[in-house]
């Protein structure tokens, strides 16, 4: 079956989101003067990951809002520092304003949307709020390639893995999901909620470095793509 059609994730997929979280949350902790309290960089960066990690999936589900999430996440970074929040919303807005400075496309990216462009059609489905990410994505210079064809999970009401929303978007490309492939950088939530949706599943493992043996192994007998780059799609 040809695919007439690719919806992309955005977060460690186009853009290099934990890049630019990482900057932002380092340079947001040395203007707060709460670096020191960290035995390094890279501990304050794995504690600030780990919460988000835990706490994002309660606005997925509908526990939390968008905001939500944020001012839980950092009520808890603060409390694990022993510091008080006096205004946690202030506080997130201050990293993201410096997280949001940081924002960047992987290298590839912008060449590979180009090539793709006139070949098939172009879209995103993102477990996130569509003004955060249109923003994200006018910021790195790559929203022109996706027009209306954005879907966001705060919006739309439903969260990737569940089918809806891969099969939301593959009507917003007006094609049948046989026919778009769906390319994430997460195993669980992007290539195996895609392949369930009956999507074409490209699972991007940059650099191999999220990668599972079990989980390659599984990928690759479940009929999911495994790639490194988007350079791998110049013909999916
Ligand atoms: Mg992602």
């Amino acid at each position: 079956m040809t695919i007439r059609g690719i919806l992309f994730d955005v977060d460690d997929t186009l853009v290099d989101y934990s890049g630019s979280a990482r900057v932002g949350i380092l340079k947001h902790l040395a203007a707060e003067g709460a670096l020191d309290r960290f035995e390094s960089a890279d501990a304050a960066v794995a504690l600030w990951r780990a919460i988000e990690e835990e706490e994002y999936p309660r606005f997925l589900s509908g526990e939390l809002t968008f905001k939500g999430q944020q001012l839980v996440r950092t009520q808890r970074f603060l409390s694990h520092l022993g510091l008080a929040a006096d205004d946690p919303a202030a506080w997130f807005a201050r990293y993201a304003a410096l997280r949001d400075t940081a924002w960047s496309a992987f290298p590839e990216v912008a060449s590979v949307l180009r090539g793709l462009e006139g070949q098939v059609a172009l879209g995103v489905v993102s477990n996130a709020s569509l003004p955060y990410q249109t923003g994200k994505l006018r910021a790195v210079q790559l929203l022109h390639h996706f027009g209306d064809a954005i879907l966001c999970s705060d919006e739309f009401g439903a969260a990737k893995p569940q089918a809806a929303i891969f099969h939301a978007g593959c009507e917003l490309l007006g094609l049948p999901p046989e026919q778009v492939a769906y390319v994430g950088d997460r195993y669980d939530v992007d290539a195996l909620g895609a392949r369930e949706a009956g999507l074409r599943a490209y699972w991007l493992d940059r650099g191999g470095l999220g990668m599972h043996a079990g989980e390659r192994i599984a990928a690759v007998g479940g009929g999911i793509t495994v790639i490194r780059s988007l350079t791998e799609l110049d013909s999916p």
